[in-house]
């Protein structure tokens, strides 16, 4: 199995503004990571496109397809299990059906 290629994956991740610094999170269902189109700390705020990335952030959620085990998901979430299974299944398949008891 080759897995060189595969990236983390971006479930949700947090931006900060470069104009208002408010911070805000961004869900990803489809684990694609992308910037903001606009601001999502403040209403009011005119940037969209000048945005920190806080990939370190508590609200950033990443997955590893290489070193992930299935015992850390559970302990996650119910509906990053389902967004993170979901995708895994995509690139995994045959892993589903042998694990499909
Ligand atoms: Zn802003």
């Amino acid at each position: 199995m080759r897995t060189g290629n595969i990236k983390p994956l971006c479930v949700r991740m947090t931006y900060e503004c470069k104009i208002c610094s408010g911070r805000f999170t961004v869900n990803l269902p489809d684990g694609q990571f992308r910037m903001p189109k606009r601001c999502g700390a403040d209403d009011d705020c005119e940037n969209k496109s000048h945005f920190e990335i806080l990939e370190g952030a508590k609200t950033t959620k990443l997955i590893d397809c290489r070193r992930m085990r299935m015992q850390d998901i559970q302990h996650n979430d119910v509906s990053t299990y389902n967004v993170f299974f979901t995708i895994f299944i995509k690139i995994f398949p045959h892993f589903a059906s042998q694990n499909s008891s």
